[in-house]
């Protein structure tokens, strides 16, 4: 009885929730190396969702949510940059 369209989901590496792609933000790791958030998700790179809120990418830091994500081990000052451009990008 669900006709409603199937849109692609993605869980938040913070909370946990599923929500849809287009109303997370995309954490970027780009074949260079470098970590940046990409809000249009279109960049080259291998990415992880999060909510658009500074609280969750501290429950991600918490959980090491981009440690399980990536397989790889994510320095606290990656992190931190992340969380100076997420409040960047919130205002
Ligand atoms: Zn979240």
């Amino acid at each position: 009885m669900n006709k409603e369209k199937k849109v692609p989901e993605r869980s938040c590496i913070g909370c946990g929730a599923k929500r849809e792609k287009k109303e997370l933000l995309r954490v970027l790791r780009s074949p260079e190396g470098l970590w940046e958030i990409d809000p249009t998700g279109r960049k080259n790179g291998r990415g992880a969702y999060l909510c658009p809120d500074p609280e969750c990418l501290r429950k991600a830091e918490k959980r090491r949510g981009l440690q399980k994500s990536f397989r790889m081990e994510v320095p606290a000052e990656i992190y931190r940059r992340l969380q100076e451009e997420l409040e960047r990008l919130a205002k």
